[in-house]
């Protein structure tokens, strides 16, 4: 049994997804064991992507991330990391494969959608970067 982090991105949430991309993780017996709704800070956003600070990307994907609120969530099932990861689909939805979170509710490349960890050891810190140990069940 495995945990990782999952955040249903802002233009999800503002356009109502939350409940479908829900079921399709229950359908994917993935099995919610913490979850909140926040609006990231500049600083938050910029710590969570520490990783990609400096690419040419960096400054959209913290102005997305804080435009609105999110749902993050920890997932946990077997091999959850990579398992969600295959359900999300590629970064780019022009590459992700029909019937994947992604390809069905990705805007672009940095307005996707969802976020998933991208190895357990990535889940253990953006896990604990969002929850305290007893706000995970
Ligand atoms: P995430 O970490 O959000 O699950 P990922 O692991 O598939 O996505 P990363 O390479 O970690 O992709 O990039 C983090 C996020 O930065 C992407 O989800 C996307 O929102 C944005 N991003 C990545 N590459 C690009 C790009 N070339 N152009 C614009 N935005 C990008
Ligand atoms: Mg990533």
């Amino acid at each position: 049994i495995e945990q990782t982090l999952s955040i249903i991105k802002p233009n999800a949430v503002k356009k109502n997804l939350i409940g479908i991309i829900e079921t399709r993780l229950v359908q994917a017996k993935l099995n919610i064991v913490a979850m909140k709704m926040v609006q990231l800070t500049r600083a938050q956003a910029e710590g969570f992507y520490a990783e990609h600070q400096g690419k040419p990307f960096f400054e959209r994907l913290v102005g997305f991330m804080t435009s609105g609120p999110i749902v993050v969530q920890v997932l946990e099932g077997d091999n959850a990391v990579t398992h969600y990861r295959e359900i999300m689909g590629a970064t780019d939805p022009e590459k992700a494969l029909a019937g994947t979170l992604r390809y069905d509710f990705a805007d672009n490349v940095t307005e996707n959608a969802v976020h998933g960890s991208d190895s357990t050891e990535s889940a253990q810190r953006e896990i604990a970067y969002f929850f305290a140990d007893s706000e995970v069940f």
